[in-house]
């Protein structure tokens, strides 16, 4: 992907293909154009986490589903191949913070969460 500074940021990846060197597309032709029309292309808001009231939630529910399979006499843990799966998927994500080391989408540690057989991704089709 461009990392050019008319590409970074917008919705617009298609077109940024195009002036990505690394592209099979690549055309340098498309370049001036790109730069002058996408002034006029939308910004796509950053992403941020859950409100911190919303935080506070997952991580009661979570607790609660952690009580609740240790009450019931689930497994709790997972494997440490489990655990590095799973990093693995989150550090390829969209939704990863690699500053924080951080989901955007449920504001949790993956590190943390990742250990636990009760947690799973939040995405309406979930990755892990
Ligand atoms: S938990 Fe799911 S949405 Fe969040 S970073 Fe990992 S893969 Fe992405």
């Amino acid at each position: 992907m461009a990392t050019d500074a008319y590409c970074r940021g917008q919705n617009v990846y298609r077109f940024c293909e195009l002036i990505d060197p690394a592209n099979p597309s690549y055309d340098p032709r498309y370049r001036d154009t790109i730069k002058r029309e996408s002034k006029a292309w939308p910004k796509k808001a950053p992403e941020s986490y859950p409100n911190i009231f919303k935080q506070a939630a997952n991580l009661a529910e979570a607790a609660g589903r952690l009580v609740s399979a240790w009450w019931q006499g689930k497994p709790i843990g997972r494997s440490a191949d489990e655990i590095a799966r799973i990093l693995m998927i989150c550090a390829g994500c969209e939704h990863y913070d690699h500053a924080q080391n951080r989901c955007k989408k449920c504001g949790c540690f993956s590190k943390f969460k990742s250990r636990l057989q009760t947690e799973h991704c939040p995405l309406p089709e979930p990755k892990w």
